[in-house]
């Protein structure tokens, strides 16, 4: 009698929790839904691309360098981080992938289905927070069991420009090669967030294979007037990460739907 009082009270209990569990990933999922739908054929770029600030649109894809002094430094700490973060990683990417394939049955009509797995790791490569650059180093690890086409990826880092109207996007280093990258600016609103850096990829970029990652991506940004920033304030900076490491406050779309970080 009191065993059958218990088991009926504990799956009413369980019950509800899925009922929540349920709710909670039709909440989460409806971010990616609305804004796959919203670009009308799951192309959020184009609805963006509006945003972009003017002047540096077009000095971004003519302004890479190929400066790799910091890269030889950072080696070694990126591979140290590789084996472990890339473990870290697919416990973290659950929760969003939870979300995601909750939400893939309308948004796969156009992306042709939203990847499990992946995660974007970031490193502050100046903690300076108010000289004059802003170095945001990105890695883009595939903890599923499919190869990613990086041409299908897009990543999104958040900042404040203080006001400054042009930023200017460089690539110092990029183990698919800086002149594969597409990084551009547009505005938005948010949390210590009024704008975002924004990098795409050529098909030459290749796919990021299963288990494997993109290898390093070392952006820079800076003002078109070399002006001081203020990256105390910034969404995405966080210069108490100095080596790869899963960060949320970064965010990583495929094919226009959000599979990776929270936006400001
Ligand atoms: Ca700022």
């Amino acid at each position: 009698m009191d065993i059958k009082m218990v088991n009926g009270r504990w799956m009413k209990v369980e019950l509800l929790g899925l009922a929540a569990a349920v709710l909670v990933a039709c909440a989460t999922g409806v971010e990616p839904v609305r804004e796959g739908a919203g670009g009308a054929g799951g192309d959020v770029s184009a609805s963006t691309t509006g945003d972009v600030v003017g002047s540096s649109t077009s000095n971004t894809t003519g302004d890479f360098t190929t400066s790799t002094s910091s890269s030889a430094a950072s080696s070694s700490a990126a591979s140290s981080s590789a084996a472990s973060s890339s473990a870290a990683s697919s416990s973290a990417a659950s929760s969003s992938a939870a979300s995601s394939s909750a939400s893939s049955s309308s948004a796969s009509s156009s992306t042709g289905g939203v990847v499990m797995g992946l995660a974007l790791q970031y490193r502050a490569a100046d903690t300076n927070a108010t000289d004059n650059q802003m170095k945001p180093h990105f890695r883009i690890v595939n903890g599923g069991g499919a190869s990613v086409p990086l041409s299908s990826l897009t990543l999104r880092y958040y900042f404040t420009a203080e006001g400054n109207p042009s930023q200017i996007f460089e690539c110092d280093y990029a183990t698919v090669g800086c002149g594969n990258l597409m990084g551009k600016f547009a505005t938005t609103t948010g949390v210590m967030a009024d704008h975002y850096m924004e990098i795409g990829f050529t098909a030459a970029a290749g796919s990021v294979m299963a288990g494997g990652n993109s290898g390093e991506i070392q952006a820079r940004l800076h003002n078109q007037d070399y002006s001081n920033v203020n990256e105390a304030n910034d969404y995405s900076f966080d210069p108490t990460k100095p080596a790869f490491v899963d960060w949320t406050k970064v965010t990583l779309f495929q094919g226009g739907a959000l599979v990776w970080g929270t936006e400001p």
